[in-house]
């Protein structure tokens, strides 16, 4: 059976299945062709270890906010600049079965979840 419905190797989120990949769905990692360009780099990786590794310090079922891994990976002056790319590598997290994405305590949706989100480790230890 063919899965319905994937996710983004890039950005994280949902890649529905469309006509066009009949053929070639299986192939398929990337939801468009911007993501296709934003292959995961070294820095990428190091977000994802970052946070996996601040949630892991907490106390269990303790949640952190993504400016944290932010903040330990870039500089004061750019991280910012960086959120999107930190809550692309949490949606990837999530779909790797890592951690959940919340607001306002509830597990929300990666690919659809707007505004302020908190990261908190699914109960699968993390190892990375
Ligand atoms: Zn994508």
């Amino acid at each position: 059976m063919r899965e319905i419905q994937k996710i983004c190797q890039a950005c994280g989120r949902v890649i529905q299945w469309r006509r066009k990949w009949e053929k070639c769905w299986d192939e398929v990692k990337y939801c468009s062709q911007k993501c296709r360009g934003s292959k995961r780099s070294d820095t990428d990786l190091e977000i994802e270890r970052v946070i996996v590794r601040l949630l892991q310090d907490r106390a269990v079922g303790a949640t952190i906010c993504p400016s944290e891994a932010a903040r330990a990976v870039f500089s004061e002056e750019s991280w910012r600049l960086e959120m999107q790319r930190v809550r692309k590598a949490a949606r990837r997290l999530v779909d790797q079965g890592l951690i959940l994405i919340c607001q306002r305590a509830k597990v929300v949706d990666p690919s659809s979840a707007k505004g302020p989100i908190r990261l908190k480790l699914t109960s699968k230890k993390g190892f990375l």
